[in-house]
């Protein structure tokens, strides 16, 4: 029987299973090999992102704001080694990697589990018996999968601490107008889990020929009318770093609602910066992400050419853009994410890793709204009184 298994079945002297059916032992040995590969891939990309502390053994965990990992264990400190952060900064040739659908980047597999609650792909560690999204707090089930994925090139390390992302929840919900009063203090939050979020960045160079029409308003009262008249010309001009979000997740929120992100203090990507913490990969290729940084482009250079035709309107006809110098860069931020709870409902709030910007949900005191509302309503009947009994006012 087993001379009609196929040429790459394994020797099946070792099957542990006697009584399995010869017939079903290469479909087995293949499950095997692959479930081994798997396994195999995954030990090698945590190996990867764990560092054991040399005095205890214990798992180590990158210390926000200091260049080390600590040991919550013994608490010993161990530095991340110093590298040259000019590959943080380094700008890829856009056409130079697509040719090959970035085939010529360091890609590597990474084990993941995509949240069906809101599409982020979020690394676990297979030994996690709990695998709840950051995200969205949802409960992510399935079997983690092994993904080809890019690997980031510079990274913003987090330099808020956990403890210091709390605080900034505790300003913001205080600093909140129309909050219930004792929103800051009763606010119960989750523990905050910190993230890596994906992003591209794009710069190119544009020069743009349009023909529009450039609106001349003439005369006065009832004569008064718009001439328009024809006009062409060119504009050009650089982009830099054009931020794109890598995820289709609710991360996707984070570039704008948590901004500014100083890019100019990105560092060359290390997973020691990656210890103890998780991170998204990127479900958006760079392709796509190109496509979108041409969308923000595209509004841009339309302004340029309505401020190049000048006159009291602008009409832009026709345009054609030719793109050169592009490149990109891959990145990780770093965002705290947690849930709170206040009078049994649940809000998301994010803070930005590196500056505390916070952005969330929150709840609204009707008490103060509707005082609110009434005070206004009072200013206004005060000041419609006022203007009424003016008496030229009628
Ligand atoms: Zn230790
Ligand atoms: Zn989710």
């Amino acid at each position: 029987m087993a001379a009609t298994a196929p040429p790459d079945a394994p020797d099946q002297s070792d099957d542990p299973d006697p009584s399995a059916g010869t017939r079903f032992r290469p479909l087995r040995a293949r499950a095997e090999r692959r479930r081994a590969a798997k396994e195999e891939a995954e030990d090698e990309q945590w190996s990867r992102r764990q560092f054991a502390c040399a005095s205890c053994g214990a798992d180590l965990r990158f210390d926000p704001g200091t260049e080390s990992m600590r040991c919550g264990h013994c608490d010993s400190v161990t530095p991340v080694p110093h590298v040259d952060d000019a590959a943080a900064q380094f700008e890829n040739c856009y056409h130079a990697h697509l040719d090959a659908d970035t085939g010529a980047l360091t890609q590597e597999e990474a084990l993941s589990l995509n949240c069906q609650g809101c599409g982020a792909a979020v690394e676990f560690h297979p030994d996690e018996h709990s695998r709840i999204c950051p995200f969205c707090d949802v409960a992510i089930v399935g079997d983690a999968r092994l993904q080809r994925r890019i690997v980031p090139q510079a990274v913003l390390p987090f330099t808020l601490t956990h403890d210091g992302a709390h605080d900034a929840m505790r300003d913001w919900l205080k600093s909140r107008r129309f909050a219930p009063n004792d929103i800051a203090k009763e606010a119960e939050a989750d523990h905050f889990h910190g993230v890596y979020v994906p992003f591209w960045t794009y710069d190119a160079h544009s020069d743009t020929d349009y023909v529009g029409q450039r609106g001349t308003r003439v005369g006065s009262g009832k004569n008064r009318r718009t001439v328009w008249r024809k006009v062409s010309g060119n504009v050009k001009g650089p982009f830099d770093d054009v931020l794109v979000s890598a995820s289709r997740s609710v991360s996707a929120e984070f570039k704008d609602a948590l901004a500014p992100w100083p890019l100019r203090e990105l560092e060359t990507y290390q997973t020691e910066f990656l210890a103890g913490f998780r991170a998204e990969n990127h479900t958006v290729g760079l392709q796509e992400g190109f496509a979108k940084a041409q969308d923000y482009m595209r509004a841009v250079i339309a302004d340029w050419i309505r401020r190049d035709i000048g006159g009291h309107r602008q009409r832009i006809t026709s345009s054609r853009t030719r793109y050169s110098k592009e490149t990109f860069k891959h990145i990780l931020v770093p965002v705290w994410i947690t849930h709170y709870t206040f009078e049994n409902k649940t809000y998301r709030l994010s803070v930005n890793g590196r500056t505390g910007k916070v952005y969330g949900h929150r709840p609204f005191s009707m008490v103060k709204l509707f005082a609110a509302t009434i005070g206004l309503m009072a200013a206004l009947g005060v000041a419609g009184f006022m203007i009424s009994s003016v008496p030229w006012a009628g």
